[in-house]
């Protein structure tokens, strides 16, 4: 969905996509190509939504391509769940935007993205080149002693022994490797570049080790595998990328992607890479490896439950794209790391929704409210709004009847000053229809609330006599004898700290009261929710069929957002 604004909005401007204009203006490529790489090693996030806008919004803006690549170098810790839910997250965020820039490859007829693997063969070329030429050679030390060899960064490191093996014997032992004659660990190739280098990633960088692992991708094919730092350049190399964007992460590597593909001497324009500081909104934790513990210790249903900050955790909380694109878009792109308010992220989705949600009335704690002077069996049709922010609003019927519901909330024995609900003996709208007086309370034997009876002025309703009569409140309603029950999930914020690891553990600021369950009654035409519809129960909030849980028989509503920022006035709670 394409929002009207979003189209008409002036192209964002900020570092990167001047440095692009620069280079359009001065024709420097034949076009645009950017990536977005994710590994597969978990689902995408928030953060990772402002990198694809970032990325797919400059391939957009300058008729370019945006390559989708999975990153996948690590077999160990990947998987084809995880390239999937990749996928099904940037078509779902880019649909309609930027799908037409979006690079995949062609596979038998069918589209599928870009996976470093796939150039695994070609890359193990590029090192046996780098290896012809003197730059790169095989190290006998392990890990341990690499790391010792490496220094630290006020202490410069030193060569190792096997620096100065001849080049034909590096490349009989590459061989070798690649053909599994050793174990993990035993060998591993070197780029050879300058052990005293201030820049740690210089002190000759690992470029390929042995794992005896199977790839999701390349199956059993390899136990040779390539490092990031080797394989990003390369793969942005071979994919024909020009602007290379990543997070402030990658600022100390880059002296290490040029020299690679500067050494390689290699025949086509070389991409740059460009870093900017990472989108971190307050009240969020954005590391995959944290969020699969969450995932993994069941603090959340799973990695798509609607408090998780995924990009498929946030789709099934009911917050449409656009918002999200919107909101990743608004925070701008700078080379300084601070905390965004996720406060303004939950603006920007109730604006969105106010739009374009159907309003609807659910009463989540019901009560039963008894309206004396409307006989049993009776049905006032009153005409509700579906939404005032459309142009010419759509109205439906809801019928008034004898006993309704409302919420426990608007009710109160012994009310606070200025309290504007029913209270005893006074009075409320129940909205779209009339006011009523409340005129008895009913407890049960434990003393709670069971029935509250009232009066209606019949007159009070649009188009009767006493339509114009006044009074402070106005409440939401549902029929007792049309409504139906439904789950309702109300979701608030996973965290109860602007910081989740204020403590040194984000698990000890896990917001206990992050879900709360209830038994709703909702208005009959919610029957027909589709998952695809975003609603607002009148006062209460958004809310979204939730695509996991709901069958036709027993259907589950989320609650994407309250109507107001509950967590302003109190703070962290
Ligand atoms: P890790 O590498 O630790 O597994 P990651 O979050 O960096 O985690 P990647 O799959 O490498 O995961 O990320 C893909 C792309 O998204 C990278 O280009 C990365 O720079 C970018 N990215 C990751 N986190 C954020 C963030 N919080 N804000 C903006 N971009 C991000
Ligand atoms: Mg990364």
């Amino acid at each position: 969905m394409i929002e009207p604004t979003e189209a008409a909005a002036p192209a964002p401007s900020d570092f990167i996509r001047d440095i692009v204009s620069q280079h359009v203006a001065e024709k420097r490529y034949p076009g645009i190509v950017t990536r977005f790489p994710p590994e597969p090693n978990g689902y995408l996030h928030i953060g990772h939504a402002k990198s694809i806008c970032l990325n797919f919004g400059i391939a957009r803006e300058n008729a370019g391509r945006c390559n989708l690549r999975m990153d996948d170098t690590n077999p160990t810790k990947e998987d084809v769940e995880y390239v999937d839910s990749i996928l099904t997250d940037v078509r779902w965020l880019i649909a309609g935007w930027a799908d037409h820039v979006l690079g995949m490859r062609s596979v038998s007829g069918s589209e599928a993205p870009y996976y470093a693997s796939d150039y695994f063969e070609q890359l193990y070329e590029y090192a046996v080149a780098l290896i012809r030429k003197g730059r790169a050679y095989v190290c006998d030390l392990n890990a341990e002693e690499t790391e010792l060899y490496r220094g630290s960064p006020d202490k410069p490191g030193r060569e190792s022994p096997h620096r100065s093996r001849p080049v034909a014997e590096s490349l009989d032992l590459f061989q070798r490797m690649r053909a599994g004659e050793f174990p993990d660990g035993a060998r591993a190739l070197k780029a050879k570049i300058d052990m005293g280098s201030p820049n740690i990633w210089l002190r000759d960088p690992v470029l390929y080790r042995i794992r005896h692992a199977s790839h999701h991708h390349t199956g059993d094919a390899w136990c040779l595998y390539p490092m990031y730092d080797f394989a990003h350049c390369l793969s942005d190399y071979i994919e024909g990328v020009t602007h290379s964007i990543c997070t402030l992460e990658f600022e100390v590597h880059r002296p290490l992607y040029d020299w690679i593909l500067e050494s390689l001497e290699l025949p086509r324009a070389l991409p740059r890479q460009y870093e900017f500081a990472k989108l971190i909104p307050s009240y969020t934790i954005v590391s995959k490896r944290k969020l699969i513990q969450l995932v993994n210790e069941k603090s959340v249903s799973g990695w798509d439950d609607p408090r998780m900050p995924t990009i498929s955790g946030i789709r099934r909380r009911g917050i449409p794209a656009a918002a999200l694109r919107r909101f990743v878009t608004s925070v701008g792109v700078t080379k300084y790391e601070s905390v965004t308010e996720i406060a303004l992220f939950e603006h920007t989705v109730r604006e969105a929704l106010n739009a374009l949600a159907l309003r609807r009335m659910a009463v989540l704690r019901p009560v039963k409210l008894v309206i004396a002077n409307i006989p049993e069996g009776e049905a006032i049709p009153c005409e509700a709004v579906d939404n005032p922010q459309d142009d010419n609003p759509r109205t439906r019927h809801v019928d008034l009847t004898r006993e309704v519901f409302i919420d426990a909330d608007d009710f109160s024995e012994a009310p606070p000053p200025k309290y504007f609900r029913l209270k005893p003996g006074g009075d409320v709208r129940l909205k779209y229809a009339c006011i009523v007086t409340c005129t008895e309370v009913v407890k049960d034997a434990s003393g709670r609330v069971a029935e509250i009876r009232c009066t209606a002025d019949l007159d009070s309703k649009a188009g009767g006599a006493n339509a114009a009569r006044k009074v402070k409140g106005t409440i939401h309603w549902v029929s007792a004898a049309s409504a139906f029950e439904a789950e309702v999930r109300l979701y608030d914020r996973l965290f109860t700290q602007a910081d989740p690891e204020i403590g040194g553990d984000f698990r000890q600021t896990l917001n206990p009261h992050s879900l709360e369950v209830v038994t709703a009654k909702l208005e009959p035409c919610l029957r027909d929710a589709r998952a695809e519809e975003r609603y607002q129960f009148e006062r209460l909030g958004y809310f979204t069929l939730d695509s996991a849980d709901s069958t036709p028989d027993r259907p589950v509503f989320n609650r994407t957002i309250t109507l107001r920022d509950t967590w302003a006035k109190s703070g962290d709670r």
